[in-house]
């Protein structure tokens, strides 16, 4: 009885030795040699309830009702080593109080940190107000000038957390990827909107002065048109992700296109963003039962770029037809660039985030002056229709603070280099930043962890224009060499 017992205990462990062994054999030939890219991606509905206010233009009206809902779509990367997360929110701009509480939350509940985590607005005009504390209505911007640590409001707080809900969704959808790139064009929808025109009259500015260049110049007289004051940047550069079978997982593409408009009233939508993201996965077909395909569209540097097509300029399109038609194009265009693009297995990542300190705008004795003739009730006719609004954006400059800290964030995948921006950036700053980045391909997407206002060069800032405004712009003359410097050196540091 004991040999047998001997014998047969021996032959299991036999047995079990040689499955051991198969499986270890198996599992080694499964092995990949490095580490193992995963990606993951996610979309979490953002819409805020009726009533909370839409900004974006002059008027800032209650929302009545959704004509599409609002999303954070994320793209999560790790490459074993280094997890990043790109948020594109549908917001016309995050202030950085809200950014920071959605990275706050994002590093308690996954360990990701702010230099990982890139949370961008995708500067939609018809969303809900983030800026003031409780959407209330007005058009006080709350974006970091004050310091310290405000209180978010409802719809706020529901957004913080939502971002760091669409993190962890799309961290807990991680897989094994390939990651591609590819760049395409569309410049057909894309038209500088600052313009030399002839009329001082048209060129007025709202400190009684007058600029040498008009913003959205009216166009039912086209002699008044002498020619545009900038470039555009027609380029649609993307990422991509596939699952290790090829099935797509996710696009994150960056076209420098303000925004397109043309919604009705009080209306909810994603503008044109929403539809190049639903044009997309009907393009791509993802299968939704595995994990759904997520297109994300991010805004580029288009501070001085929009749809309009002052030149050409016919009858007014019926609503949502435009954005309709943009969001068709530039999807189209990238399933087109998609074709061609080579998916690896494997490609390094890195982030970094900074703090550049910048002088604000200050007023002048002259400006302070001016501002407080034109607020009196005696003021006489209007120079500028908008001239009581600036006044006030003139003295509430005057009691800021003096300096602020800007936060800028380059990031690496691969070969493509990504610089994030917290502010409307024009377009020839992108291209600069495109044509001496260190890698071999890259992009800047703006509005990124704050919103700042605009940010034009110093030549821009010379010629005059809305962008220049103090008010509309917040930082100093030169803020767009020291930024575009800094991003440069942060990606030759990571080269
Ligand atoms: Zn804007």
């Amino acid at each position: 009885m004991p040999n047998l017992t001997l014998n047969r205990l021996t032959g299991r462990n036999v047995i079990r030795g040689c499955w051991l062994a198969l499986v270890a054999t198996a599992w080694l030939a499964a092995a990949p040699a490095g580490p193992v890219f995963r990606a993951g991606a996610d979309r979490t509905d953002v819409t805020p309830e009726l009533g909370v206010v839409i900004v974006g233009n002059f008027v800032t009206p209650a929302s009545t009702h959704v004509h599409d809902p609002l999303y954070a779509r994320t793209l999560v990367l790790d490459d074993g080593t280094t997890r990043v997360a790109f948020v594109l929110v549908d917001n016309v701009g995050l202030p950085r109080f809200v950014c920071d509480a959605a990275k706050q939350l994002i590093r308690e509940k996954t360990g990701l940190g702010p230099a990982q985590v890139l949370i961008a607005s995708t500067h939609t005009h018809s969303a809900g107000s983030a800026r003031d504390r409780v959407g209330g209505g007005t058009d006080e911007i709350r974006d970091g000038f004050e310091g310290g640590a405000p209180v978010l409001g409802p719809y706020q707080q529901f957004l913080a957390t939502r971002i760091a809900d669409s993190v962890r969704n799309a961290i807990q959808r991680l897989e094994p990827a390939k990651i591609g790139w590819g760049a395409g064009s569309e410049p057909t929808q894309v038209f500088n909107r600052r313009w030399h025109v002839k009329s001082e009259e048209l060129r007025r500015n709202p400190f009684g002065g007058t600029d040498a260049v008009r913003m959205n110049p009216p166009t039912a007289n086209k002699d008044e048109l002498v020619k545009p004051a900038g470039p555009t940047d027609p380029e649609i550069v993307f990422l991509s992700v596939q699952a290790l079978n090829g099935r797509p997982l996710a696009v994150l593409a960056n076209y420098s296109l303000h925004y397109v408009g043309g919604t009705m009233a009080g209306a909810i939508s994603a503008d044109y963003f929403g539809v190049f993201a639903e044009r997309l996965r009907e393009l791509l077909g993802g299968d939704a039962a595995a994990a759904p395909f997520v297109g994300i569209m991010s805004n580029g540097t288009s501070g001085d770029v929009n749809n309009i097509d002052f030149r050409g300029r016919g009858t007014p399109a019926a609503p949502y037809e435009k954005m309709r038609r943009v969001g068709n194009a530039v999807a189209a265009e990238v399933y087109r660039a998609y074709q061609g693009v080579v998916h690896v297995p494997w490609v390094k990542l890195e982030a970094r985030l900074e703090e550049v300190r910048l002088a604000t705008r200050r007023p002048s004795a002259e400006q302070i002056a001016y501002a407080e003739a034109r607020l009196a009730p005696t003021a006489g006719k209007a120079w500028h229709p908008n001239e009581k609004l600036y006044s006030r954006h003139v003295l509430r400059a005057a009691a800021g603070p003096a300096e602020v800290n800007v936060p800028v964030q380059a990031i690496r995948v691969g070969e493509v280099g990504v610089a994030a921006l917290p502010i409307e950036t024009f377009a020839e700053i992108g291209l600069e930043l495109k044509a001496k980045a260190p890698l071999k391909k890259a992009f800047t997407i703006s509005i990124a962890n704050g919103a700042y206002g605009y940010m034009p060069t110093p030549a821009q800032h010379q010629l005059g224009g809305y962008e220049s405004w103090l008010g509309t712009n917040r930082v100093e003359p030169e803020a767009s060499v020291k930024l575009t410097a800094r991003l440069l050196a942060m990606w030759e540091e990571m080269k």
